[in-house]
């Protein structure tokens, strides 16, 4: 089976995007940091002592289309989820970075987003059942 073509486009918000709505101020979050093209909010489920999510304020669902539309909001993404692992003091004892992307990863949101994780020894990478959506 041949995978979809990744295209450039690169629209700014989608609707019924739920973290369109949270950059948005639609929906409440726990914001921890505001970059200049990003924002970083406290996962509402959290899997780890500190579980942060970093998104860009526009709209790419996934990895491999944001590499495609706009690699330098994808370098920023990562460069501010470091910045949330120092500000929330995890660097001494280190942390992981993520992003889910399609259905073998789990990925229940489609708008890209960095995993902050820490606080405890995360274990293996894989594994373990894929959490329910929503
Ligand atoms: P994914 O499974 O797509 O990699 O990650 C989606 C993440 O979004 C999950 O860790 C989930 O707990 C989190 N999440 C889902 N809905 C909400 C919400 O309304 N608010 C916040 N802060 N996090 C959410
Ligand atoms: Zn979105």
């Amino acid at each position: 089976m041949t995978a979809a073509p990744v295209t450039a486009a690169a629209p700014t918000t989608a609707p019924d995007c739920l973290f369109c709505r949270i950059v948005a101020g639609e929906i409440p979050a726990t914001v921890v940091r505001r970059g200049r093209r990003t924002l970083a909010f406290r996962d509402g489920a959290p899997q780890a002592p500190t579980h942060v999510l970093v998104v860009p304020t526009t709209h790419q669902p996934d990895a491999a289309r944001m590499a495609v539309a706009d690699p330098a909001l994808l370098a920023e993404v990562i460069a501010d989820a470091v910045a949330v692992a120092e500000q929330e003091g995890l660097a001494p004892s280190g942390y992981r970075l993520l992003t889910n992307t399609g259905r073998d990863a789990g990925q229940t949101v489609f708008h890209l987003h960095m995993h902050v994780l820490g606080g405890e020894p995360l274990g293996g990478m894989t594994g373990g059942p894929i959490k329910a959506a929503g």
